[in-house]
Formats: C-alpha cells, sequence, structure tokens
C-alpha cells in the first residue's frame, strides 16, 4: 500500500484531476468528510489529509510515501530525507516581500536600517535576508500577514502572492520576488528504494498525466 499525503483546499482541488487522470480517484472529498485517511478507486493507494505545512514531514519520516507540496513549504522544511522528482505546475503563485505604499524599502535598504519582517516563512525570510545582507528581525505569524504592517507590528512581509489582490486591497505594494512557486510531488527517499516497484508506477502516470 502506498500513501500519499495531501493538504486541503487548493492542493487537494488542483491535485485531483491530475490523479483522476492517473487512475486514481479519492473515494470521498476530504473537504466534506471527516475521515483522515481516504481510500481510492486505485486498490494500492490511500490518502492521508493533512496540514499544508505537515506534508514534508509526513514524507520525510516515511508515514506517507508520497506527498504534494509547495515549493514555499518544502523551502521552509528544507527538503531533508525527500526527492522532489516531478513540478505538477499546480497553485502556482509567488513568494514576495511586500510594503505599506508608503515606505521607501529601497533606501531603508541602502541605509542599512534594522527591517521588522513579519511572516510564516521564518527560515526562508532569515536567508533571503541575509544573502542580500540585509539586518532584520523576522516576527513569526500564523496568518493575516497583510494585516502586521497597517498595525504597525512591521515594516515589511514576506508572503504568497498570487493575483495581487491582497495586497492591493490593504495598500501594500510588492518590491521584491524571492521565489516562483508552484506544487511538487515529493517522495521518501528510502520509500523509492524499498517499494519501488510499487512507488515508481504511481510517480510516471503522475508524471504522464501533468504532460498531457
Ligand atoms: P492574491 O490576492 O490572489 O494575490 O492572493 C494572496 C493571498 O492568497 C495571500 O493571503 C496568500 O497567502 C494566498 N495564496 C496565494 N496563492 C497561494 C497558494 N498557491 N497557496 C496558498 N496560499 C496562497
Amino acid at each position: 500500500m502506498i500513501t500519499l499525503a495531501l493538504s486541503k483546499g487548493r492542493i487537494f482541488d488542483e491535485t485531483a484531476p491530475l490523479l483522476a487522470r492517473a487512475g486514481i480517484t479519492p473515494l470521498e472529498s476530504p473537504e466534506t468528510s471527516r475521515k483522515l485517511i481516504i481510500g481510492t478507486s486505485h486498490p494500492g493507494v490511500r490518502i492521508v489529509v493533512v496540514r499544508a505545512s505537515d506534508v514534508p514531514t509526513y514524507v520525510q519520516y516515511g508515514a506517507a510515501e508520497l506527498g504534494v507540496a509547495g515549493k514555499d513549504v518544502l523551502m521552509e522544511h528544507g527538503g531533508g530525507g525527500l526527492y522532489q522528482p516531478l513540478d505538477l505546475g499546480i497553485a502556482k503563485c509567488r513568494l514576495c516581500v511586500a510594503v505599506p505604499a508608503g515606505f521607501d524599502y529601497a533606501s531603508a535598504v541602502r541605509r542599512g536600517a534594522r527591517l521588522r519582517v513579519a511572516t510564516k516563512y521564518v527560515a526562508t525570510a532569515r536567508e533571503h535576508f541575509a544573502s542580500k545582507g540585509v539586518h532584520v528581525d523576522v516576527i513569526k505569524l500564523y496568518g493575516s500577514m497583510e494585516l502586521a504592517p497597517l498595525a504597525g507590528l512591521a515594516d515589511a512581509i514576506v508572503d504568497l502572492v498570487s493575483s495581487g489582490g491582497t495586497l492591493r486591497a490593504n495598500n501594500l505594494l510588492e518590491v521584491e520576488e524571492i521565489a516562483s512557486i508552484s506544487s511538487r510531488l515529493i517522495v521518501n527517499q528510502a520509500a523509492l528504494k524499498l517499494k519501488r516497484e510499487e512507488v515508481m508506477p504511481v510517480i510516471d502516470r503522475l508524471e504522464a498525466a501533468v504532460q498531457r
């Protein structure tokens, strides 16, 4: 039996058509079912429904052989114990630095000012600013990053941007792109060796589904 870790919402919604093309249809929807382990039309594949940021952890420790995770989540996790064989090309967006419309980010950086940055991507933000030599205090938040500069909690945020509508609605401007994001299929490294006969056909079918 192969276990695939998925999160509810956008990743599940956009992975489901790819799974269907690969001959794997969940027997229940995680949006309506309270079950956390869901069988599929494929007798050798089941789905576990976990938080998006927990997907790499389940796969890293082998509790799931496969998972689908955003590149943002994988950057923050670090990717240890995982292979990333396939870009699924779904849930596309970008990870950005944004500031209030009136804030002169370029000159603050030039002056060497110490910036307060609110984000849920603490490790990624630290690494980004360190690589540019910008001094930051990173403040960990779990949601509604856009509020932080408006409420005076931070000078800048690091967050996902898709259409830009949320930034515009809150009078924030994107000043830097850290990475372009899409969701990846991830595989437990040991499982790829020890359960190769079960794991590889699922990867191959998903790869064919992405290319169609
Ligand atoms: P938008 O207003 O279209 O730019 O979307 C921005 C909001 O949606 C922010 O709160 C983001 O955290 C969230 N968001 C955008 N794209 C994604 C994605 N691919 N996965 C998860 N959250 C996203």
